[in-house]
């Protein structure tokens, strides 16, 4: 089952999946609104239904499947019933708090879900934590840093571990100075050196908004408080997380910056899936650099830590407020500077007026998703 199949984690699932003949049955795939995309996915993977979450677009899903044997549907609420199918493994790649729905409805179902979108976690963690011990639901995080950490755990207790350290790769603009990178536009923000994605992560990584989000995942993934969760910029992105034990071993999860090496982990987990990934030549690469990351040049990765420092719902604010603000920077509505801004203003916001608390349900993140999404639409609309 993919949820998100149209979008890039989707495609590289399909590769992984079409590079092992006779593994995997698809039992849904679903996708927002691209239809020959969705329609094409279906028919590559032998999938027995296809969804797409955007009601108007049915009729032409049912034109581009007809005589192909695979059911349709379209809308949110189809969207969540697909993922309710009984499958062993769902794949949550949904860009967005868009995905809280339908990847929350499979781990209240007890599934295996890989969880590429860390959206999920940051809007509405302790809930789907909740909710995935209750249902005795499986969470394989799919994210490259934390599949690295994963693998570098081997199985020990996370809550053993002293130090936990997602690497970024510093983005397009990790040489470049705040002025500059203040001004830079949607192209220059979309040309990320290393991996190629949707264009909000790639804005994220721009930003370093990415890497706070993917602290806020980790610590709710594994468990493990903010203190000991650390970042450093590594341009080679060759080492995707580290582990350091109270022994003071430490641990490296290292791959080739491909994210068919992460996915093939999860659709195999506990067994290994062979990819034709490019193979990790230490050698050919020679050099390995580590850096700490510049707030001051990267404000928002400064914010997101602080939001989870705050906690009391500000990490639900913080996505909330990004969201909106790299949509708007995509139409070209604010600046760049203006994402890491509309973040802070919105968290503050929140945090100065108490609007924020823990949610204890999806319903309550959701609620509180909107009200910030209201909250960042006023501040785009003043920047
Ligand atoms: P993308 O934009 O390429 O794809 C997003 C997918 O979500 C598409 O299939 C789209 O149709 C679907 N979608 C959007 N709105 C939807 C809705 N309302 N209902 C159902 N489906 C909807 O994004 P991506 O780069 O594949 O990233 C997906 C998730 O994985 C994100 O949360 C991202 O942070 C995470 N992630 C991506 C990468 C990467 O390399 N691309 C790496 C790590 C984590
Ligand atoms: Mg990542």
């Amino acid at each position: 089952m993919i949820l998100g199949a149209t979008g890039s984690i989707g495609q590289s699932t399909a590769d992984v999946i079409c590079g092992a003949p006779g593994l995997f049955d698809v039992v849904a795939v679903v996708g927002g609104r691209d239809v020959a995309a969705l329609a094409r996915i279906a028919r590559q993977l032998n999938a027995k239904l296809a969804v797409i979450a955007d009601p108007s677009a049915y009729g032409a899903l049912r034109d581009e499947l007809s005589g192909s044997g695979i059911e349709t549907g379209a809308g949110p609420l189809a969207a969540i019933d697909a993922a309710l199918r009984p499958a062993d493994l769902v794949v949550g790649a949904i860009a967005g708090a868009a995905g809280v729905e339908p990847t929350h409805a499979a781990v209240a179902a007890g599934r295996t879900v890989a969880l590429a979108n860390k959206e999920c976690l940051v809007c509405a963690g302790p809930a789907f934590m909740r909710t995935a011990a209750a249902a005795g639901a499986t969470l394989l995080p799919m994210d490259s840093e934390h599949n690295a950490i994963f693998q570098a755990l081997g199985g020990t207790d996370p809550k053993s571990v002293e130090r936990m350290i997602l690497t970024a790769s510093g983005g397009p603009f990790r040489t470049w100075t705040r002025d500059a990178i203040d001004t830079a536009t949607p192209e220059q923000a979309l040309a990320h050196p290393n991996w190629s994605m949707g264009p909000k992560i790639t804005i994220d990584s721009a930003s370093l908004m990415n890497k706070g989000l993917e602290v806020i995942e980790a610590h709710y993934i594994f468990g493990v408080p903010a203190d000991r969760l650390d970042v450093l910029v590594h341009p080679q992105s060759i080492v995707h997380g580290l582990v350091t034990f109270s022994d003071g071993a430490v641990t490296a999860g290292m791959a080739q910056p491909d994210m068919r090496v992460p996915i093939a982990h999860c659709l195999g987990y506990p067994d290994r899936v062979t990819t034709n990934a490019r193979r990790l030549d230490l050698a050919e690469i020679g050099t390995l650099t580590f850096d700490r990351p510049d707030f001051d040049r990267f404000p928002a990765l400064r914010v997101a830590l602080e939001a989870l420092s705050h906690g009391n719902g500000l990490p639900t604010v913080l996505n909330a407020a990004n969201e909106i603000a790299v949509a708007a920077f995509l139409a070209r509505e604010c600046g760049f500077r203006d994402i890491a801004r509309c973040a802070e203003q919105v968290c503050m916001e929140f945090a100065r007026n108490g609007d924020a608390r823990e949610p204890e349900s999806i319903a309550d993140a959701l609620a509180l998703d909107r009200a910030a999404r209201d909250c960042a639409r006023k501040f785009i609309a003043m920047a």
